[in-house]
């Protein structure tokens, strides 16, 4: 018996909440006395595949069916179900994620399995397997009893540190029968961001809200963002207008980061957009309104105009840069 993490990875590489969905189903093998299998669905190399070993898994199945690169929910489902099986996995951990959230329910369905999403603490096993999760936009949370045999989770990203150890993973590989209506929904095209700081693992994130007046004065933030090295984001209505792109969008409907510092400009600060930001190490809001919600939330505050502020603060980025270098 073994908790199973499905990994997650982009043409071959790992992500951040990869490395922390795996350091969390170890976390879980360590309190049953189990071990660790990390799925990978896809073309990864055995390189790559055993770094997953330095999060904790012990086993790294591959399923490499090139049909796997791109997600297939259904094709997902089944691949992870027959890894499951093979491994007589009683947990099951998965990202909350776009993937996540595509697959983990149909494979907890596949398993007959109760399922947690989103959780963001580990189960106490103490009196059954209790599972914490946020709800109502992060205002509560709610403690959930998972008592079926087969259990399936979904971790918010970004909940805790990722810290690498110098463990290592056997690789296997994993043959499984696919028909074609297991492929019946694909993925065409592959748009992919390039030449930005990705917003999920960015330690230092500059975000834009309506007060930001449109899409013109972006420039101003993110002259700001550049020279701190830090990613952009935006409040959901931002990138409703089409001023910002999507995957910008962080709250409830949105991404969730845990960046060292959030830097919110013209932001209300609204609970559905601190659900994907109050995990943020120090959070700095910049508001004309002393009034703004966010003010509540902030660790340091100004009170001002956004476009007057910000190119006082980039300049005054600059100038320590210049004197620290
Ligand atoms: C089910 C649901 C899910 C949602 N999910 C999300 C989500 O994931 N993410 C999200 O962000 N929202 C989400 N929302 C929307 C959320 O409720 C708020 O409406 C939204 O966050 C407000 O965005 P905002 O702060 O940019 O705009 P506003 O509320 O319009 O606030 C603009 C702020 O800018 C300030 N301002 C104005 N001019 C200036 C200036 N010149 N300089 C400085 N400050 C200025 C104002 O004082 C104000 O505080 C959701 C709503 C619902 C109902």
């Amino acid at each position: 018996m073994s908790v199973l993490v499905f990994a997650e990875h982009t043409q071959g590489s790992f992500k951040k909440k990869t490395f922390e969905a795996v350091q969390y189903a170890a976390a879980i093998a360590q309190q049953m006395g189990s071990s660790t299998t990390a799925v990978v669905l896809g073309n990864v190399s055995d390189s790559a595949a055993a770094e997953l070993g330095n999060y904790g898994a012990q086993k790294v199945i591959v399923v490499a069916d090139t049909r796997l690169d791109n997600l297939s929910a259904r094709a997902y489902a089944k691949a992870l179900a027959a890894a499951a099986e093979k491994e007589g996995a009683k947990v099951i951990v998965a990202s909350h994620d776009v993937t996540g959230k595509a697959v983990a329910p149909r494979l907890a369905a596949r398993m007959k399995a109760g399922m947690v999403a989103g959780a963001i603490g580990h189960p106490d096993t103490s009196n059954g397997f209790v599972v914490k999760k946020a709800v109502f936009a992060g205002k509560a949370f709610a403690f959930v009893n998972i008592t079926s045999e087969v259990k399936v989770i979904t971790l918010m990203p970004n909940t805790f540190a990722v810290q690498k150890n110098e463990g290592t993973a056997n690789v296997e590989k994993l043959d499984v029968a696919f028909d074609d209506k297991d492929f019946g929904v694909q993925v065409k095209e592959v748009n992919k961001v390039t030449g930005t700081v990705p917003l999920a693992e960015a330690e230092l994130v500059v975000s834009g809200g309506r007060g930001m007046k449109g899409p013109e004065n972006w420039p101003v933030l993110e002259a700001l963002a550049g020279e701190l090295g830090a990613a952009l984001a935006c409040s959901r209505p931002v990138a409703d207008s089409h001023w910002r792109p999507h995957h910008e969008h962080v709250g409830q409907t949105g991404g969730t980061i845990r960046p060292n510092l959030y830097i919110a400009v013209g932001i209300s600060g609204a609970i559905q957009h601190l659900a994907g930001v109050n995990g943020s190490k120090t959070i700095v809001v910049i508001n004309k309104d002393p009034e703004a919600p966010f003010f509540k939330a902030a660790d340091y505050g100004v009170v001002g105009d956004a476009l007057e502020i910000l190119p006082k603060l980039t300049e005054a980025v600059k100038k320590f840069k210049a004197s620290h270098n």
